[in-house]
């Protein structure tokens, strides 16, 4: 890929008290890509997607999105520079209205029309987000959860979307349906996306590029097209032979 990354990891490791979670991950994002990040449980995909957005300060390594640092920076500044996250198990806020879900999402900005046309925009991609916007966010379903999760880190109205396992629990419909927003944001808008799955095939099948990632170390790298024709990836991730 020629194209300059918006976002690149060098050496980067993080832990959880003496739990070494991610040891030594280098890795680089182009500008208006797909990327996704692959592995098994635990092996250290949400914490690659914490140190980034500023949740987990990194032990070592540097982070660089748009051509500067943002390691140990603040997450809300991290979010103001253009970097948003939409966190796995979602993570919504259960009490508060759908509706004020988003607006959260746009707590760095204050360009009150822009915010209303990306609200409807977002409604516009998941409609289930505007029938229920008056109710608690904590009865929607997973999927609807789901969606909501990705649409209030859009109304940051990133350049980088990092997204945490969106398939997690859906069926395949509800996989199917999210994912083709996730495509026509990535086209539409221009918003360059991180992927982290467990789902392989429908990881592989949306990414331009992907890493793969065991026990906290990247061990391959390649367009996804080409990890797809991989012997090891066909038989431990996309379960072929
Ligand atoms: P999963 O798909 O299950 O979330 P993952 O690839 O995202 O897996 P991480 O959640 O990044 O993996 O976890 C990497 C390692 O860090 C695992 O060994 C996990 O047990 C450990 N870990 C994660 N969160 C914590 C925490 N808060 N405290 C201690 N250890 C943790």
């Amino acid at each position: 890929v020629l194209t300059e990354p918006i976002l690149t990891l060098a050496n980067v490791e993080a832990a959880y008290g003496a739990v070494k979670a991610i040891r030594g991950v280098s890795l680089s994002v182009a500008k208006g890509a797909i990327v996704t990040v692959l592995g098994a449980n635990g092996a250290g995909k949400t914490t690659i997607l914490k140190t980034i957005s500023g949740i987990l300060d990194p032990q070592k390594g540097a982070i660089t999105f748009k051509g500067e640092p943002i390691d140990r920076r603040d997450p809300a500044e991290i979010v103001r520079r253009g970097l948003s996250h939409s966190p796995e198990g979602r993570e919504v806020f259960p009490l508060l209205s759908v509706r004020n879900n988003l607006l959260m999402g746009a707590f760095t900005r204050s360009d009150r029309d822009e915010i209303a046309r990306d609200l409807e925009l977002v409604e516009s991609y998941f409609p289930i987000l505007k029938e229920r916007a008056d109710q608690e966010a904590g009865l929607l379903s997973g999927g609807q959860q789901q969606m909501l999760a990705i649409s209030r880190a859009l109304m940051s109205r990133p350049d980088l979307l990092l997204l945490d396992e969106p398939s997690l629990g859906l069926s395949p419909k509800l996989t199917q349906d999210i994912f083709s927003i996730v495509k026509r944001v990535n086209r539409e808008r221009g918003v360059t996306i991180l992927l982290v799955e467990q789902n392989a095939a429908m990881a592989l099948e949306t990414a331009d590029f992907g890493y793969i990632l065991e026990h906290g170390r990247i061990v391959m790298e390649d367009s996804c097209a080409k990890l797809r024709d991989k012997d090891d990836v066909k038989e431990f991730y996309l379960g072929l032979k």
